[in-house]
């Protein structure tokens, strides 16, 4: 094999790791996002039931006002009840009373309920609150390890970097340039293998001539269907 086909498959097996670390670069900000937006969820659970608190604040409000003016009428008739003159008169008072202290049972049964339920929403709301800064600590966690990965790795990219420039040295410019254009159109395979007589790249068989050409190491043989660089690996 010619010493410049050894010397681009060093270069894309050093390329193939350095676009394996930007692929896991750019997957990092995904874990952090997903994260964030399980925290949006527990905010928009949370802005749910705090409406529902002012919402059941309201009603009890307005119940308890009910309550009030009820209450009112019951004693305005008792009032009244005390300066009748006839037992008749009283005793119609009396059954216009009992009527009503009834009916004051419903209201304040009514408001009961609204108490229950608002229990039930600060026990909801609590533990929303305490999921959110659950949560909260996770997404500060996960960006801080995207955050560390991400410095690692670009440590990692600019070392293989470093090693890769040397190598690009012995490459003349414009198998460079060719080869790296092969590698950022044909998904990061500028040099293919041959095996069984198919090209590894894009599995299309390689006609005699070039695979004679690749026995006689010619310099660079093209994939006459990908157009990747091919070099043969059981000799
Ligand atoms: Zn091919």
């Amino acid at each position: 094999m010619s010493a410049l086909l050894d010397t681009l498959r060093e270069l894309q097996e050093l390329d193939r790791e350095i676009l394996r670390y930007r692929r896991y670069q750019r997957e990092l900000p995904a874990e952090v996002e997903s994260r964030d937006h399980e925290l949006k969820e527990i905010d928009r659970l949370l802005a749910a039931r705090q409406a529902e608190k002012k919402e059941s604040a309201k009603k009890l409000l307005h119940e308890e006002g009910e309550l009030k003016t009820h209450e009112g009428r019951i004693d305005k008739l008792r009032g009244q009840q005390n300066e009748v003159k006839t037992n008749r008169e009283f005793k119609a008072f009396q059954n216009e009373i009992a009527v009503l202290v009834s009916e004051r049972g419903q209201f304040e049964e009514r408001i009961l309920d609204i108490l229950n339920l608002q229990e039930g929403i600060d026990t909801e709301i609590k533990a929303l609150e305490e999921r959110r800064r659950a949560k909260e600590r996770e997404v500060e966690a996960a960006r801080k390890r995207a955050e560390s990965e991400a410095a690692d790795l670009e440590g990692k990219i600019a070392g293989l970097g470093g090693r890769r420039s040397g190598i690009a040295r012995g490459v003349d410019a414009k198998t460079l340039s060719l080869y790296e254009e092969l590698l950022e159109n044909k998904n990061g395979l500028a040099l293919a293998s041959v095996a069984s007589g198919a090209c590894q790249g894009c599995n299309f068989k390689v006609p005699p001539n070039v695979l004679n050409m690749l026995h006689k190491d010619s310099d660079l043989v093209k994939c006459t269907h990908c157009g990747r660089f091919l070099f043969l690996v059981d000799r």
